[in-house]
């Protein structure tokens, strides 16, 4: 079975074939760590786990590279105002340092909620701004560079003629040719890019490094640039992010990294489109009102619902959030988990191997195969778990095979997790409260659970608990 996926440069579906044979080297941008991330951020990051897993479900030999972004995204992509970083840091009354920390734990902590596989390498920026500088130096020294005195170093994106190719040559022509106001009218052209900025006496900077062009820090685009060279090669597999990066920020990492070394930066770029809100548009960190998992079990979903309500909708089709959506997905995941558990207890004995060649299997590995279309191989794990026709034993040695790429904890089931310590007590309680009609306490008590990970539900039944990863 060929492994097909879309590749944003070629605008086609191609044929994974690796560098390595038998190897993966992917590299995904990872989160800018100044707040918290949002639910439409975790979309992306669930679009590529599915990716991982998919690979990992053929066999490939996996190397994955995310970057953390502690340094250099200024608020504006036309390289101007304030690093998002020293943002954080005064809304909080921070070090941008501490600031970093902080939300570089929130960030994982949300990823592995929703069942996300860690990165073999993590690298934040502030860790490679000796590595960048010598990127820099290398496009000095080529002629990409030049200097805007009291502001950076700029790519002459002039001087590369095939400059956007993944965003499309119209799309360049257009902002090269609009009538655009420039933010900077220094720069020689309205595409060119900072990949060093100079700290200046009007901006007090916590983050900023000395360099062969006096104090400053690098441009954004830089890091991926130089930590994917570093980790992954000059030519890497796979490079990933959300549908944003293609105009800007992935278009400049490729500028810049093939200027640097001559070669192709990535054979296969991927992008996952949006998750948007309604009226609300595209959700924004910039924006502040925004949804995190956190919203998931304050409102008492379990956040692996959320990861399925992600793998419902194809990641290159725009994901529309609603409540009334994440509902319907809860209520399918309690449905899947319900049937793998009937199947589990029905298939007595050891479990097989599955049987790669059946027809489910091969309907579940074409739907991976199919530039990852999750809802397809979903279907097939339905049809299959309720296909009475398949000995039990068979259909869980499949759930299990798949578990491994869909990742929804389908085994767990309520009675099998352990409540913490005094959360009965604060259930009795609660269920007293209830009785009592003083909902104001009864609400206390489900905050109180839910900060222990237990997610209460009033059912016609009486109080029903799960709990979700802390
Ligand atoms: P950031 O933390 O802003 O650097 O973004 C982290 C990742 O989330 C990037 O891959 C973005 O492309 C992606 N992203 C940002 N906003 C959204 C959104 N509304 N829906 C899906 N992905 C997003
Ligand atoms: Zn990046």
């Amino acid at each position: 079975m060929q492994f097909r996926i879309y590749n944003t440069m070629t605008r086609q579906k191609e044929v994974f074939k690796p560098i390595k044979e038998g190897e993966a080297g992917v590299y995904t941008c990872g989160p800018t760590v100044y707040h918290y991330a949002h639910i439409g951020n975790l979309r992306t990051y669930v679009s590529q786990d599915a990716f991982v897993r998919a690979l990992k479900f053929f066999g490939y030999k996996l190397k994955r590279v995310m970057n953390i972004t502690d340094v250099g995204h200024l608020v504006s992509d036309a390289d101007t105002g304030e690093d998002k970083m020293e943002v954080g840091a005064r809304r909080e009354g921070k070090s941008a340092w501490d600031v970093a920390k902080f939300y570089t734990e929130a960030f994982f902590k949300d990823y592995k909620s929703l069942n996300c596989l860690m990165p073999d390498v993590l690298c934040p920026a502030t860790d490679y701004v000796q590595e960048m500088i010598d990127m820099v130096l290398v496009l000095e020294a080529k002629g990409y560079t030049y200097n805007i005195p009291g502001d950076g170093v700029y790519f002459d994106t002039a001087k590369l003629p095939d400059y956007g190719k993944l965003v499309g040559k119209s799309h360049i022509e257009g902002i090269r040719e609009g009538a655009r106001i420039e933010a900077n009218a220094q720069k020689r052209g309205p595409t060119d890019f900072a990949v060093w900025k100079f700290s200046t006496p009007e901006e007090q900077r916590q983050m900023e490094w000395e360099s062969p062009w006096g104090k400053g820090f690098p441009g954004w685009h830089m890091e991926c640039s130089a930590m994917a060279v570093k980790h992954l090669g000059e030519t890497i597999d796979i490079h990933w992010g959300g549908e944003d990066h293609v105009a800007i920020h992935h278009t400049n990492e490729i500028a810049q990294s093939e200027a640097a070394t001559g070669k192709p930066f990535a054979n296969y770029w991927m992008h996952a489109r949006f998750l948007v809100m309604g009226d609300l548009g595209k959700m924004s960190k910039s924006a502040g009102d925004f949804l995190t998992t956190s919203s998931l079990p304050e409102r008492g979903y379990d956040p692996l619902a959320y990861r399925y309500c992600c793998m419902l909708t194809h990641y290159r089709k725009q994901l529309e959030f609603t409540w009334e959506g994440v509902e319907a997905a809860a209520r399918g995941l309690d449905g899947l988990r319900a049937l793998a558990l009937k199947v589990k207890a029905e298939a007595a004995g050891p479990v097989p191997a599955v049987d790669k060649e059946a027809k489910y299997y091969k309907d579940f590995a074409e739907a991976l195969a199919d530039d990852v279309n999750m809802p397809a191989a979903l279907a097939v794990l339905w049809e299959t778990l309720k296909d009475a026709s398949i000995p039990a034993s068979q259909r869980l040695a499949f759930a299990l095979a798949a578990e491994e790429v869909t990742a929804l904890d389908l085994f767990k089931a309520e009675a099998e997790q352990p409540l913490p310590a005094d959360a009965a007590a604060l259930i009795s309680e609660r269920e007293a409260a209830r009785k009592a009609k003083d909902f104001k306490r009864s609400d206390e008590l489900r905050k109180a659970l839910s900060d222990k990970g237990v997610l209460i539900e009033d059912t016609p039944k009486g109080t029903k608990w799960k709990l979700v990863r802390g």
